[in-house]
């Protein structure tokens, strides 16, 4: 969705509009933009995952080295207390957890509402359902400047909104490639994104 102004546009007879996208008007359009996706424009903080994990002690119970499972007793500060004996419901029982080793904490502006979503989902994203509240129910867009198209399109998976999102409820996978758009340049890029399971 890049739109290119002639390169005199005033004189451009099928565009009448043409002339009203000059270099001004171009850059207030990008700066408008640009503080929208901004870190302390409307984004809210996502963290994205890359796919490869590693294997760590669960920090919710005291882990039993001779069984190299978990003990069954609650280790002070975790998460999630339980009666000793009982099984630990972070790692149930295994005493071991995996985890994401490569995360990268990132400021997004995120579309929640799929009335709002740009046209762009190339056919894929057709339930456009009622959703005005900031919890998507299956889609979700992100918004941003291009920049960080390489690190969305390597990314696995996203948590979006993680300040509200502490159980990573908000976990989705990516069904669209990055799709660009701008005025006269690919300033930003879109991706469309469907809750996991
Ligand atoms: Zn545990």
């Amino acid at each position: 969705m890049v739109l290119s102004p002639t390169s005199n546009p005033a004189n451009n007879p099928l565009n009448p509009f043409g002339g009203l996208l000059d270099a001004t008007a171009l850059k207030i359009f990008t700066d408008a933009i640009d503080s929208l996706v901004a870190d302390d424009g409307c984004t809210v903080p996502c963290t994205l995952a890359f796919g490869d994990t590693k294997c760590i002690v669960c920090n919710n119970c005291v882990f039993n080295t001779a069984t190299q499972m978990s003990g069954g007793a609650y280790k002070t500060g975790g998460p999630i207390p339980f009666k000793t004996g009982g099984l630990c419901p972070l790692c149930n029982g295994r005493g071991k957890l995996t985890v994401e080793c490569t995360e990268e904490n990132i400021k997004l502006l995120v579309i929640w509402d799929a009335r709002k979503f740009q046209g762009l989902g190339r056919g894929i994203v057709n339930n456009r359902a009622s959703n005005s509240a900031k919890k998507p129910t299956v889609f979700a867009q992100t918004m941003s400047r291009v920049e960080y198209y390489p690190k969305l399109n390597a990314a696995k998976h996203i948590i979006l909104n993680t300040d509200v999102d502490t159980y990573n409820h908000n976990k989705y996978k990516k069904i669209t490639e990055g799709e660009f758009c701008g005025l006269s340049a690919s300033t930003y890029v879109i991706f469309t994104w469907q809750l996991l399971d």
